[in-house]
């Protein structure tokens, strides 16, 4: 079992959040690139997880958010995700106007079987402006988005970076 930490960073401009759209009407579609940690394939096509969808683990108990058979070696691989800490990208010490330096914690990530290599960002996003407005439908593929508000102002979020952390189960602040 390996768990990481999906972490994110970006630069903020006149936006004090950013978050996946990521409820039970909008489950937010994570998709990673992986490989599969018994035969060491590395999968082309990225796996799909949501937070709402659960399957049964062949043999156990134990109930993941995806299921995948590996296409070379045919053995089981899962994965179960949960959202951590505040789930977006926030810095309280510039609130909105400035590099977000540290990365912030959005999504745990417990895998079976399966090494997860890249984050890829194609689903939907929102944003809280500084003056409390929210933003759905925003696109951070390309590690930046911008849009002027209807009172003028410049919303922009840049220079978006995401990382995967490799954690210890046994640290309590990732239990
Ligand atoms: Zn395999």
């Amino acid at each position: 079992m390996l768990t990481y930490i999906l972490q994110a960073k970006a630069e903020l401009h006149n936006v004090a959040r950013v978050q996946p759209v990521d409820d039970e009407s909008y489950p937010h579609d994570y998709k990673f690139k992986f490989q599969c940690n018994g035969c060491k394939t590395i999968h082309p096509n990225p796996v799909q997880i949501n937070r709402f969808e659960s399957f049964q683990v062949t043999g156990f108990r134990r109930l993941a958010n995806v299921l995948i058979r590996c296409k070379s070696c045919q053995r089981e691989r899962y994965a179960i995700i949960s959202k951590i800490g505040k789930a977006c990208i926030q810095d309280e010490a510039t609130f909105g106007a400035g590099v977000v330096d540290e990365y912030c914690d959005i999504l745990k990530i417990h895998t079976h079987g399966m090494r997860i290599l890249e984050f890829v960002a194609d689903d939907q996003f929102e944003c809280v402006t500084t003056a409390g407005n929210l933003i759905q439908g925003i696109g951070l593929l390309d590690g930046e988005w911008e849009e002027i508000d209807e009172e003028g102002n410049e919303l922009k979020v840049l220079n978006v970076d995401w990382n995967l952390k490799l954690v210890s189960e046994k640290d309590p602040k990732y239990k």
